[in-house]
C-alpha cells in the first residue's frame, strides 16, 4: 500500500466521509491521516492518589470508597454530593442529573475505580458525573490502554465520522504500512539523540501504550518536524546569500564620512556601532541583504538607518524608507531633513496626499536619479513610483506591512534592493527563529545615555482624583500629557462613546483656558487630526486624548505622562508601544495604567508585566506565552506556524537544539548528497513539493 494513496483505498472509508474528511480536516491521502495526530489523551493506565492530585490536573483515575453521599439544594437547582475517600485524603463526587438513580445505586464503603475530569474550587477537588466501576468489576476485564482522542467537527459528527472510526482507521492503516514507513531522520542523528524510530512514532502517537511510549513519540515528532522547517529556512538562506546577487556598497564615501564627522548629533552607542558595522559587511559582500532590525522604542534605529542610506548614496544608489502611517512618514521626513540639511542632497516625501503637480516632480527626479531620499507611506510601493536605481529600502515598523508589500519593492528593480526592516516590537528569540530563520537579525539591545526609566504604576478607576492631582502637579512644571483610550473595532459605538465622555470628564477637570486640551481619533478628518496633532507637538496643548493612533512612533519629547484607560483591554506590545512615547526627553516619566478591579488572570499579568519591567524582550516573551504565536505580528500569514504537532513556545528547547543540528548538517553537506543524509534529503524534497509554507516569507 502507498501512502500518497486516498484515504479511500481503506477498508470502511466511503467518498463520502473521505470527502468530509478532506473538507474539515484537509485529510486526503493516507499519509495525511497517519500525521494527523490526536490533541490530547484519555489515560486509563494510571491511578492517582488524593494527595498527589493537582489544581492543574485534567482528567484522573482514582480508588477509593464512598463514606457518606447527600443532597444539597439552592437556588440554582440541587446536585447530589457523595464524599469519596482513598488512604490518603478525600474529594467529592457531584451529579446534577439523574440524582435519585445514582443515589440508590451508589454502594457504600466499597472500592470504586472512579475516572472524570477534576475541578478544583476553594481548596478541594471534585468530579462532577465521573465514569465508575466497582473494582470487583473492574478486575475481571482487560487492563485499558491511553485512548487518542482526535479534534472533532459538528459535520465530521454528523457524517459519523466519530473518534472510534478515526481511531480504527488508523489501527489497520498503521497495520498495512508500519514495515514499510519511511526513517526521515539519518542513523547519526536518530542515535545522537536517542530517538525512536519515525514508524514508531506514529505508532505510539496514536496508539500509546503509557506516558512514557508517548512521551517518546511525541519528542520524536516535534524534533522531526521543527527540524525540518529549520532546514528549509536556512537553505534558502544559504542559497539567497550564495545566488541572489546583490548591489555592493563598497565606497564609503563623501555623504558618510562627512555626516559622521560634522553633523552626527550624538556619540553612537556601542549597540548602534555594532549593528552598523553588520549591515555595513553585507551591503559590502556583494550579496543581497535582507536583514531584520529589533530595537525597543527609542533605541536610535533612525540613525542606523540614515547612515545606510548614506552608504548607498555614496555608491551612486538611491535610498527609501517606507513607514506605516503618514504621521510616521512625516516625522521620519522631517528628522532627516534638519540631520541632512547641509548636506545637499535632495529629500523627498511622498504620501497619499502628496498633491499632483508635486508628485509630478518627484517622479521625475527620482527617474532621472536627483532625488537621493524618498520617504513615504504604501504609496511608495505603487507601481507608477519607478526609482533610477534604488539601492536600499528601509522598511519601518514592520509588522504592520504584509508580505505580499514587502515584495512588492523587489520588483522595483533588475536586482532587489537591500532591505533593512526595523520594527520595535521585539520578537522573541524563538518565534525569530521559526518565522524569520531565514532573514539576518540585528539587535540593538542598549538605549542612548541619560535616559531614565519610564516610572510605570498600575491604578483602579476608584484612584481617578488622585490621578488628576498628579496631571495638574505635572502640568504646572511644563510637561504634556496623554491620556489615550481603547479603540477596539467590534465595540467600536461604545469606545467611541467612552472616548468622549473621558473627553469631556478631563475638560471639566481641566478648564478653559488654564488648560487645552487637545483631541485624536480615527474618525476624524486627516486634517483635523494633523492640526490636533500639531498644537499638541508644539505645546500649544498640554493634554493629548486620543486613541490609539498615537500608538506608533509619534516623537513629543515634553511628554512625560502616559495615561492608558481600561488598561486591562490592551495588549502587552500595545500597552508597550504607548509607555514608548513618553521617557522620551529629559525629565522623569510616568505611565499610569488604569483599569477596572475585575480583572481577569491573563489582563493582571499583563498589567504586572508592564509594572516590573521595561525591557521589550521580556515583555514579548510574556506576550508570546499568553496569546501564543498564532497571534503575534502577522505570523498567521506567514502559515510557518500551522505546526501539527510542535509549539514553538513550548517546545522552544527542541527548536534551539534542532537549529544547531541542522546548522550542522548543512555546514557538512550542503546539498544534502552524501549517502548517510538521504533519508533527510527524501523527506525534504516530499516536503517542499506538498508544502506551501516556505515560498515567501522575506
Ligand atoms: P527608534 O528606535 O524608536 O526609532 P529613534 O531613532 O527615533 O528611536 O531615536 C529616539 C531618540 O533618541 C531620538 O530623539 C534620537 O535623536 C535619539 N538618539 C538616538 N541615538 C542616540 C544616541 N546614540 N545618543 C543620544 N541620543 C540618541
Ligand atoms: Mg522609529
Amino acid at each position: 500500500m502507498n501512502l500518497q494513496q486516498p484515504i479511500t483505498y481503506l477498508k470502511g472509508v466511503s467518498l463520502k466521509k473521505a470527502s468530509v474528511m478532506y473538507m474539515e480536516l484537509g485529510i486526503k491521502t493516507c499519509d495525511d491521516l497517519l500525521h494527523f495526530f490526536p490533541f490530547r489523551y484519555i489515560d486509563k493506565t494510571q491511578f492517582y492518589q488524593i494527595k498527589d492530585l493537582q489544581p492543574n490536573s485534567s482528567e484522573v483515575q482514582v480508588v477509593g470508597k464512598i463514606t457518606h453521599v447527600k443532597s444539597v439544594v439552592q437556588k440554582r437547582g440541587s446536585r447530589l454530593v457523595a464524599t469519596f475517600q482513598d488512604a490518603t485524603g478525600s474529594m467529592e463526587l457531584v451529579w446534577f442529573k439523574g440524582q435519585k438513580w445514582i443515589k440508590n445505586s451508589l454502594k457504600i464503603n466499597e472500592p470504586y475505580v472512579i475516572y472524570g475530569k477534576l475541578n478544583y474550587y476553594n481548596g478541594s477537588f471534585s468530579i462532577p458525573h465521573p465514569e465508575m466501576e466497582l473494582v470487583t468489576e473492574y478486575k475481571k476485564k482487560l487492563q485499558p490502554k491511553m485512548q487518542p482522542v482526535y479534534h472533532s467537527t459538528e459535520k465530521l459528527t454528523n457524517a459519523g465520522v466519530s473518534n472510534k472510526l478515526i481511531s480504527s482507521y488508523l489501527q489497520n492503516l498503521l497495520q498495512a504500512v508500519y514495515d514499510t514507513i519511511e526513517e526521515t531522520l539519518s542513523k547519526e542523528i536518530i542515535q545522537d539523540y536517542d530517538l525512536i524510530l519515525k514508524r514508531d512514532a506514529l505508532l505510539n502517537v496514536h496508539f500509546p501504550k503509557n506516558q512514557e511510549c508517548l512521551a517518546n513519540a511525541q519528542f520524536r515528532l516535534k524534533f522531526e518536524e521543527l527540524f525540518f522547517i529549520q532546514l528549509q529556512l536556512l537553505r534558502k538562506k544559504l542559497i539567497n546569500k550564495s545566488k541572489i546577487k546583490g548591489f555592493n556598497f563598497n565606497t564609503v564615501g563623501n555623504n558618510f564620512n562627512k555626516f559622521y564627522k560634522n553633523f552626527l548629533p550624538f556619540k553612537l552607542t556601542n549597540a548602534q556601532k555594532r549593528v552598523l558595522k553588520e549591515i555595513r559587511k553585507d551591503v559590502g559582500s556583494g550579496a543581497h541583504m535582507n536583514r531584520l532590525l529589533q530595537g525597543d522604542v527609542g533605541s536610535g534605529k533612525t540613525i542606523v538607518g540614515l547612515l545606510t542610506m548614506l552608504l548607498a548614496i555614496d555608491n551612486g544608489f538611491q535610498a527609501a524608507i517606507m513607514a506605516p502611517t503618514e504621521i510616521l512618514a512625516t516625522q521620519h521626513y522631517n528628522a532627516i531633513v534638519e540631520l541632512t540639511k547641509h548636506m545637499g542632497l535632495q529629500v523627498e516625501l511622498l504620501t497619499g496626499s502628496t498633491k499632483n503637480s508635486k508628485r509630478k516632480q518627484i517622479d521625475e527626479a527620482l527617474q532621472l536619479g536627483d532625488l537621493n531620499i524618498l520617504i513615504g507611506t504604501h504609496a511608495l510601493i505603487e507601481d507608477k513610483v519607478k526609482f533610477k536605481n534604488l539601492g536600499i529600502a528601509i522598511i519601518d515598523e514592520q509588522h504592520r506591512f504584509g508580505v505580499a508589500q514587502r515584495a512588492k519593492l523587489w520588483s522595483k528593480n533588475l536586482l532587489p534592493p537591500h532591505i533593512l526592516v526595523m520594527t520595535a516590537t521585539p520578537i522573541p528569540r524563538t518565534l525569530a527563529m521559526s518565522v524569520y530563520g531565514d532573514l539576518d537579525i540585528s539587535v540593538i539591545d542598549e538605549l542612548p545615555p541619560g535616559r531614565k526609566k519610564v516610572k510605570t504604576v498600575h491604578r483602579y478607576d476608584s484612584n481617578r482624583l488622585g490621578v488628576f492631582k498628579f496631571m495638574k502637579d505635572e502640568i504646572a512644571k511644563g510637561r504634556q500629557i496623554y491620556v489615550v483610550y481603547p479603540l477596539i473595532q467590534e465595540s467600536e459605538v461604545m469606545d467611541y462613546k467612552d472616548l468622549m465622555d473621558g473627553y469631556e470628564s478631563i475638560v471639566r477637570e481641566f478648564p478653559n483656558p488654564k488648560y487645552q486640551i487637545s483631541i485624536v481619533h480615527g474618525k476624524m478628518k486627516p486634517k483635523d487630526k494633523d492640526f490636533e496633532m500639531q498644537r499638541f507637538v508644539n505645546g500649544e496643548t498640554q493634554i493629548m486624548v486620543a486613541t490609539t493612533v498615537i500608538e506608533v512612533g509619534v516623537n513629543v519629547p515634553n511628554a512625560s505622562v502616559m495615561i492608558v484607560e481600561s488598561a486591562e483591554r490592551f495588549g502587552l506590545s500595545q500597552l508597550h508601544q504607548l509607555r514608548g512615547r513618553v521617557g522620551r526627553g529629559a525629565d522623569q516619566s510616568y505611565c499610569i495604567l488604569l483599569s477596572s478591579f475585575k480583572l481577569s488572570d491573563e489582563a493582571k499579568t499583563r498589567l504586572q508585566t508592564m509594572v516590573e519591567t521595561s525591557d521589550g524582550f521580556k515583555i514579548a516573551e510574556v506576550d508570546l506565552k499568553l496569546r501564543g504565536p498564532g497571534n503575534i505580528m502577522g505570523t498567521q500569514q506567514s502559515g510557518v506556524l500551522n505546526l501539527k504537532i510542535a509549539d514553538v513556545v513550548k517546545d522552544s528547547k527542541i527548536l534551539s537544539l534542532v537549529r544547531i543540528i541542522a546548522i550542522n548538517v548543512l555546514k557538512d553537506d550542503e546539498n544534502l548528497a552524501k549517502p548517510e543524509n538521504l533519508p533527510i534529503k527524501l523527506a525534504f524534497a516530499k516536503m517542499s513539493k506538498t508544502s506551501k509554507i516556505w515560498s515567501n516569507i522575506s
